[in-house]
């Protein structure tokens, strides 16, 4: 059987949902009792956030590459990394093994491409919004993706960093986006909403938004599983 490798916790909050999301998945699947095959390296937080916010991110990606490795010589048949920020370093990580390496950014496009969003708006960490190694791979695709104004995505990312990687869901906190998400709608015609954020799904998603909600969690799910069925078709 073809095992998932996680490059987890980041937050674990986003991490639980992949796991359940994977063994749900599974179960829809293939029914009965079969579940999911998956190894978690499962990093603590806390040392990673400094990194990001202090620029380092050639410690942070040393620290994922160690990871990915500690994945293959577990057995693991793809790598799967449970953050879109951390694709910052994706090239440290891919470079770190063999494995194939179910980028975020490329699965996310495919999606919005096959939903024909022409101007979907993302949501995210300052760093994915701002810096170009999200928004550029998306671009690749032919997705060119909105970000929100500003002091908009001041509150987006505060909300991600102080809230959601830390378990709470807060009702004005949900509003707030959904208000931002309205006004990308009423005054730049967006068309769709990336919910490029691991943790984002657990504050909003489809029911409370008008225009189609791509959750990237939900999408690199499918994913992973897709990637591995075909691992087994081909095995077979
Ligand atoms: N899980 C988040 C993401 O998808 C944010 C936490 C992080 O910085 O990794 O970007």
């Amino acid at each position: 059987m073809a095992t998932i490798g996680l490059i987890g916790g980041m937050s674990w909050e986003s991490t639980a949902v992949y796991y359940r999301l994977l063994n749900e998945g599974v179960r829809a699947r293939s029914g009965g009792l079969h579940s999911a095959d998956v190894l978690l390296h499962s990093v603590d937080f806390a040392p990673i956030a400094e990194m990001q916010a202090g620029g380092d991110w050639a410690a942070a990606g040393a620290a994922l590459a160690a990871s990915a490795r500690r994945l293959q010589a577990g057995g693991a048949s793809c790598l799967v990394l449970c953050t879109n920020t951390m694709h910052k370093v994706a090239d440290r990580i891919t470079e770190a093994t063999n494995l194939p390496f179910l980028h975020l950014a490329d699965v996310t496009a495919r999606a919005v491409k096959a939903a024909g969003s022409k101007r979907p708006l993302l949501l995210a960490t300052r760093f994915t919004m701002e810096q170009g190694f999200y928004r550029d791979r998306l671009k690749a695709f032919g997705v060119e993706a909105l970000v929100p104004q500003a002091p908009e995505r001041d509150e987006v990312h505060r909300i991600i960093y102080e809230e959601l990687c830390r378990g709470r869901i807060e009702p004005a906190s949900k509003a707030r986006y959904l208000a931002i998400v309205e006004r990308a709608v009423r005054e730049e015609a967006a068309d769709g909403v990336i919910l490029g954020c691991t943790e984002i799904g657990l504050l909003i998603g489809q029911g409370d938004c008008a225009v189609p909600v791509f959750d990237t969690t939900a999408l690199h799910v499918a994913a992973a599983l897709d990637f591995t069925a075909e691992l087994e078709r081909a095995a077979a």
